[in-house]
């Protein structure tokens, strides 16, 4: 049963360069911040909302604060290089298309499509390439619809960032329902959809019905799972709570859970501030009322959640309230990740440091975990082997299926933060998923 919305629905109104200096918050930062805000967020876009912005930032304790790191850009995401030549333009009030060229220069320098996302994993049906989507894993394709592209804020650490600043050249077409449908059809291996993007439930309830009806069709009993990736449930929980279409939302998902399928909310949460107001946690009620589920999962993020007293609370609090916890991520290896990254084997320690505090039932939580060119790969550990210290890793996801589960051996190295700084133990020249050719590679379909 749906407990009744709230008479007084807070609007969404999102807030950015262009109006933060209207906000009351804005004072708390010091001058000096405040212009170097201004200057990144000319390379590196910023976008938030009141809620975040009155609810889940503490502005006494800035910039040190958690949210206010995730939020808002800071001076160390730009080389000194970058951020001097920016200022230097700003100050000397050069014109906009001048801004914007040397923003995309840096934004270049950036790796904005990380593992492959372009070229490897973009599915094709009879020759033509399909931009909307993605199959890298055999049972899962991911969706991103074009209505979806944006956030109710965005993370600093976004690893979409290229399609919120223009450089994400996907090409998103009126038939791209169209498309899922008929690859779908075509596919009855994959048993699971990705709804994600940006962010899909910036829809509208019809908008998001539109894509989500025809999923539902006798046609694809194959489609056992559907998965929305969302961080709605923490940047705006109202979404589900008070928005005049909050309980269109919710009846969609009725229906999908009546159509027999199995629905999975995947909520970003990065730290437990995000599940502590009454809003948020009524938002992870009336989405469990409808049968869907709610999961959870995000990066470790150097200044926001390397801590491992914070992820221990946000995956006790989650079991709580029913939100399973389910992945940690590394940080990827895109946008600024030289402020975000922290070392493999500190994110090693974090994780179990979080999961030794929690009992059996916040422990389907996997991770730290790569999401590399070849797969997910988990750090299992640090070992000594053969006199040798190592990191014990494996794949969550691949690629080839069969390279899942399979333990494998790197060189210890305490400085690598990705799967490129890794070499292979015991002087082997590759690591094996680099000497086959993967048995299933989507593309080549
Ligand atoms: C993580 C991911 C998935 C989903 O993997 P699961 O292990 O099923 O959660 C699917 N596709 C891509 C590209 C991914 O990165
Ligand atoms: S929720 Fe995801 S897509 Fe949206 S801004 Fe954050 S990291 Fe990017």
């Amino acid at each position: 049963m749906l407990s009744p919305a709230p008479t007084k629905a807070p609007r969404y109104r999102a807030i950015t360069r262009a109006n933060i200096e209207s906000t009351p918050e804005w004072d708390w930062v010091p001058r000096e911040l405040q212009e170097a805000v201004k200057t990144v967020s000319t390379v590196l876009p910023f976008r938030t909302n009141r809620y975040v912005m009155s609810e889940l930032i503490d502005w006494s304790n800035v910039p040190d604060d958690p949210m206010y790191q995730l939020t808002f850009v800071q001076p160390g995401m730009l080389s000194e290089r970058d951020f001097g030549r920016m200022q230097d333009l700003l100050d000397s009030g050069a014109d906009r298309a001048a801004v914007r060229a040397a923003a995309d220069e840096i934004r270049y320098q950036l790796n904005p499509h990380p593992a492959g996302q372009k070229t490897h994993n973009v599915p094709h049906l009879n020759g033509e390439p399909l931009p909307g989507m993605q199959h890298k894993y055999r049972e899962t394709v991911l969706f991103f619809p074009g209505q979806g592209q944006t956030c109710h804020a965005y993370c600093t650490f976004c690893f979409r960032w290229a399609q919120f600043v223009g450089l994400g050249d996907m090409k998103f077409e009126a038939r791209e329902t169209d498309q899922l449908t008929a690859y779908l059809a075509a596919h009855p291996e994959v048993t699971d959809v990705l709804v994600t993007g940006g962010d899909p439930m910036v829809m509208n309830a019809a908008a998001l019905e539109k894509y989500l009806s025809p999923l539902l069709d006798p046609q694809f009993e194959h489609i056992r799972n559907i998965r929305i990736g969302t961080k709605s449930v923490a940047y705006w929980p109202h979404r589900y709570v008070s928005d005049r279409d909050a309980d269109d939302v919710l009846r969609l998902f009725e229906r999908v859970v009546a159509s027999g399928r199995h629905l999975a909310i995947m909520g970003h949460y990065n730290h437990p501030v995000e599940l502590s107001t009454d809003v948020a946690r009524r938002a992870v009620a009336r989405i469990r009322s409808t049968g869907a589920e709610v999961r959870m999962q995000s990066p470790l993020i150097r200044h926001v959640n390397d801590n491992a007293d914070a992820w221990a609370e946000l995956w006790r609090t989650g079991v709580q309230l029913g939100a399973i916890p389910y992945y940690m991520f590394v940080e990827r290896d895109t946008g600024p990740k030289g402020y975000f990254e922290v070392p493999l084997e500190h994110a090693w320690n974090l994780f179990r440091e979080a999961y030794q505090q929690v009992s059996g039932l916040a422990r389907t939580v996997r991770g730290p975990s790569m999401s590399a060119f070849p797969g997910k790969v988990a750090v299992v550990g640090v070992a000594e082997v053969k006199d040798e210290r190592v990191f014990v890793l494996e794949f969550l996801q691949a690629r080839d299926p069969t390279w899942v589960r399979r333990p494998f051996f790197a060189r210890y190295d305490p400085a690598a933060t990705w799967l490129d700084d890794l070499r292979p133990a015991f002087g082997e020249p590759r690591f094996f998923f680099e000497e086959e050719e993967p048995a299933r590679l989507p593309v080549l379909s």
